[in-house]
């Protein structure tokens, strides 16, 4: 439930409310924003909802009780209306800036990281992705560089300046990946697996959770209450398309699933057109409609040479390719009242 204060609750109201709260073993989400204080209470069964809401009711800086009838609290805009900007390496996502994120599918060797990271970053990106760990369908296929790999986007990040981002896909691998990167990515195929959201969950670095491939929205946003409920609140939803009976792009990329999540989330949101589309002729499009929908930010794969990349070629952008949607993404920005 959440506890709206009146206007005129002082700061130790508040603190008395939330050692009130605290004593009691109720866990407690404080969001002070402008207009109004919320205070949003974790743990309280169904059966002690009605006496507390009517205990709380009581006091004369509460505005108002509210039950959060949705099965993800801590992630949900009743809980905290004003939207999350995470903060990483001096880049905000989730506030005016639609943020970038480019690089390779997977790091495939140091001189092809560092040739992507530099014109990734001259074109504009703000942060560099790349697989060390990667997931895949086929055990024959490219299964990423492990920790040589991570070692190489720590020298990229290095050599410019950009934080990056990589993929984790094993509880035992998590202290490890987050040594080296500024944000941890759950891959589709992880989206469900609650020990490792747990596990990134106890982690102090921003967590990007992708949309599971046959998730709805509300499985999404259930999974992103698992990372919140143990503490880390950075976390970024990835819409990255969703299978579908269509099989001339790789996934179905959803759309509306971007102005969903921000409705229903304080989350930020990151569109991924590269795995929405598989289609490299499709990327630019559907990122400039991702743009135009609301992301916060677009993922995409970048490739120095696609005909010799070890993984999803077929999806990764020129260098070149890549700075000619740069420019269309700005325009779509300015349209919609955001710069990238
Ligand atoms: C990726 O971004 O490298 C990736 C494997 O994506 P997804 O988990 O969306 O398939
Ligand atoms: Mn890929």
């Amino acid at each position: 439930m959440i506890i709206i204060l009146a206007p005129s609750a002082t700061d130790s109201d508040i603190d008395e409310l939330v050692n009130n709260l605290k004593e009691r073993g109720y866990g407690v989400h404080l969001s002070k924003g402008v207009e109004k204080t919320i205070v949003g209470v974790i743990g309280a069964h169904d059966d002690q909802k009605p006496v507390l809401a009517e205990q709380l009711s009581s006091l004369a800086y509460v505005e108002r009780v509210v039950p959060i009838l949705k099965p993800y609290k801590v992630v949900s805009r009743e809980f905290k209306p004003e939207k999350t900007i995470v903060r990483v390496g001096g880049v905000d996502i989730g506030g005016q800036k639609v943020i970038v994120m480019a690089g390779p599918c997977s790091v495939e060797n140091e001189q092809m990281t560092l040739e992507v990271a530099a014109a990734v970053k001259a074109a504009g990106a703000s942060i560099l992705r790349g697989g060390a760990f990667k997931p895949s369908t086929s055990p024959y296929s490219f299964q990423g560089l492990g920790e040589e790999g991570l070692k190489i986007l720590a020298t990229a990040r290095e050599a410019t300046g950009m934080p990056i981002i990589t993929e984790v896909m094993d509880t035992r691998d998590v202290e490890l990946v987050a040594r080296y990167a500024d944000i941890l990515q759950i891959g589709t195929r992880n989206m469900t697996n609650f020990s490792l959201l747990r596990e990134v969950g106890a982690v102090k670095k921003p967590v990007m959770l992708k949309r599971g491939m046959s998730s709805t929205i509300e499985e999404w946003l259930q999974a992103a209450e698992y990372i919140a409920n143990r503490g880390n609140y950075d976390i970024i939803l990835c819409e990255r398309g969703i299978r579908t009976f269509e099989t001339y792009t790789r996934n179905t990329f959803d759309v509306s699933s971007i102005p969903a999540v921000l409705e229903l989330s304080h989350l930020p949101i990151v569109a991924d057109p590269s795995h929405g589309t598989g289609l490299y002729k499709l990327v630019p499009p559907v990122a400039r409609a991702a743009v135009a929908a609301g992301a916060d930010g677009i993922m995409v794969e970048v490739h120095p040479h696609p005909e010799k990349a070890l993984k999803d070629g077929a999806q990764s952008l020129t260098p070149q390719n890549f700075s000619l949607l740069m420019k269309d993404l700005a325009a779509v920005a300015r349209a919609v009242g955001r710069y990238v």
